[in-house]
């Protein structure tokens, strides 16, 4: 390209983010009527009844600026998850707030940001915009995490790091004990992002997430969604909780209206529709082990999971499996973009989705062999 050279020089390597597939890209490219997607860890129960109610009474409104802030939503949270107000942010999507964090705290070319390798693309990726140096952790061999290897990396000038529990893509869980003791054991002036976008799929949360005891430490930001549980995740709309010296700056710096008006009214409601969240939760309990357990039945190497997503290693290569899913109407999702080439994801589904993506994986592996 002949203009490059009016680029930043160092985001000329930058890609387009690899999102999963969608639905009326596959119906038009392979002429099929019906498409599943289990690609995104999207919800396998759609939208809440009653925040589609919310959201038709809230359309006559919209010609109208939200509040800047989300003022609503986080007196709402405060109540909810018992943190002090200044202390939340709210963002379009928690992807909103990892690049606010990014640009508010850490100096271009000054400071790092540490990250395991592979994790979610989007620490990296805003790392880098920002100028900052991001040192890469490698995974353990079965994916778990080395705090060790982790707090090798670190130095005085290390201004996050990050960690995403549950794991995304490998599913991996690491307890809340084990959490807080990294925390106290980095220097003073860096901070431990703890993502917890899979949090609520969790079994037994009280000994896994850090929201609850988040107070007894100075220096942990939690990172929560709307887009996973709550079912929002085309509205966008995330949030996090942060020391409030930091949620302060981080608010002076955020677009005052990027939070719409329905995400914030539609996120009121879903922390109100107990019902939906009961729901969603029973069905990926469920699911998750009637998954885990074919998959395996079908040779496939299982990572144990908590979240609303199952990583495994087919029997047979993983591009070809991708592929024939596909051209049946199946999309799940490829990792090379995290350097798996062996792998697949597949977000839970409800019960006959996740029958057919089973009926339609043994009938290929019979098939290949
Ligand atoms: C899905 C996901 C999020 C949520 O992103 P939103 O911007 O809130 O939709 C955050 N972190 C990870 C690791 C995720 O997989």
């Amino acid at each position: 390209m002949a203009q490059e050279h009016q680029i930043r020089s160092d985001i000329l390597d930058f890609k387009p983010y690899s999102a999963g597939l969608s639905i009326a890209e596959i119906k038009k490219k392979y002429n099929l009527k019906q498409v599943l997607k289990l690609a995104s860890n999207e919800n396998p129960l759609g939208t809440s009844p009653l925040v589609q109610q919310t959201i038709k009474k809230y359309a006559d409104c919209v010609f109208r600026y939200p509040r800047p802030g989300s003022p609503d939503l986080r007196e709402q949270l405060a109540k909810t998850i018992s943190v002090p107000q200044d202390c939340l942010v709210v963002g379009n999507g928690s992807d909103e707030i990892i690049d606010l964090l990014m640009r508010v705290k850490p100096k271009p070319r000054e400071n790092n940001v540490i990250i395991f390798e592979p994790s979610f693309s989007i620490y990296g990726l805003q790392a880098k915009l920002c100028g900052l140096e991001t040192r890469r952790v490698p995974l353990n061999h079965d994916l778990s995490f080395s705090f060790e290897k982790l707090l090798s990396r670190v130095d005085q000038n290390t201004s996050f790091v990050f960690i995403t529990n549950p794991d995304n893509p490998s599913g991996y869980t690491v307890k809340k004990d084990d959490i807080f003791y990294l925390a106290e054991r980095l220097p003073k002036n860096s901070l431990l992002i703890v993502d917890e976008a899979y949090m609520d799929f969790v079994e037994e949360k009280e000994i896994y997430s850090c929201l609850a005891d988040w107070a007894q430490s100075s220096n942990i930001v939690v990172l929560r969604t709307f887009s996973k549980m709550y079912g929002l995740a085309g509205l966008r709309i995330g949030y996090a909780v942060m020391p409030s010296w930091l949620a302060d700056f981080t608010l002076r710096i955020k677009l005052p209206f990027s939070v719409n008006l329905l995400a914030e009214q539609a996120a009121l409601t879903a922390l109100q529709d107990k019902e939906f969240y009961r729901a969603t939760w029973e069905t990926v309990y469920h699911q998750r082990h009637y998954l885990q357990k074919e998959l395996k039945s079908l040779n496939c190497q299982v990572y144990p999971s908590q979240a609303n997503f199952i990583m495994f290693r087919p029997p047979i290569e993983a591009k070809t499996i991708f592929e024939k899913l596909l051209a049946r109407g199946i999309i799940v999702r490829t990792l090379e973009s995290y350097g798996l080439n062996q792998h697949l994801r597949v977000s839970i589904g409800m019960e006959s989705e996740n029958k057919q993506l089973i009926e339609n994986l043994r009938e290929i592996l019979q098939t290949v062999d």
